[in-house]
């Protein structure tokens, strides 16, 4: 039994107390993957921002609401886990400054200064040790699938994974898509159109536990 820690869900950036950022993630993959990580007998910690999807209540849930606030919860689990996935689609940028009040309408136009956000993922990779094993997703628009092969392994390279999913950004909010599983040592498993929970399956298929 492995210690499994999962991000999961979109994260929200607060502008002012009813605005943010956010994207279309809803938090399915991060479900399917901790659903079938509960089958196969693991413990597992769901980091989740903002989801519409339910997660297992098998999993111990730690809900979060921006980046900086999963990345917090993240570097304090990371120690005692096992297995990394990195299934969150993080927010990479938020409004500099979140305002107090709500900005009032008015006529003239409105610009956002917006600052990046960490990369959990590549933070996460510089304190990794011998046992333990990342994955991370990279959801791609490549005109051919060579171009997103190379750089879902450059992605998998900057952030020291072991494995990363690619597939496309159209998977975002959807129920099944088209994936490749690639690891550090070179391999490339072409796996075709599959759903979430399918694709769940044959990644925890190739996870040495
Ligand atoms: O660089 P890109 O955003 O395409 O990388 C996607 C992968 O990195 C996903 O696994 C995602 O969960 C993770 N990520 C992260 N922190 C960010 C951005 C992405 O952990 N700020």
């Amino acid at each position: 039994m492995a210690k499994v820690l999962i991000t999961s869900g979109p994260t929200r950036e607060p502008i002012d107390p009813v605005r943010f950022i956010a994207n279309a993630s809803s938090g399915r993959m991060g479900q399917a993957l901790a659903e079938e990580a509960l089958r196969l007998g693991h413990e597992v910690t769901v980091v989740a921002g903002p989801q519409e999807i339910p997660l297992p209540q098998k999993a111990q849930i730690i809900p979060v609401t921006t980046a900086l606030e999963m990345l917090e919860a993240t570097r304090n689990l990371h120690p005692q886990t096992d297995i990394l996935i990195g299934a969150a689609a993080v927010s990479d940028y938020r409004p500099k400054e979140s305002h107090q009040n709500k900005r009032a309408r008015n006529d003239s136009t409105w610009s956002l200064e917006m600052v990046a956000n960490p990369d959990i993922l590549k933070t996460l990779g510089e304190f990794k040790n011998e046992q333990q094993l990342h994955v991370g997703f990279a959801l791609e628009t490549p005109n051919t699938d060579e171009e997103g092969i190379e750089r879902a392994q450059s992605k998998l390279q900057k952030k020291n994974l072991d494995w990363i999913v690619l597939n496309r950004a159209s998977a975002i909010g959807s129920t099944h898509d088209e994936f490749w599983l690639i690891s550090k040592e070179g391999e490339v498993l072409e796996l075709g159109e599959l759903s979430k929970t399918e694709l769940a399956a044959e990644l925890w298929k190739v996870i040495p536990v």
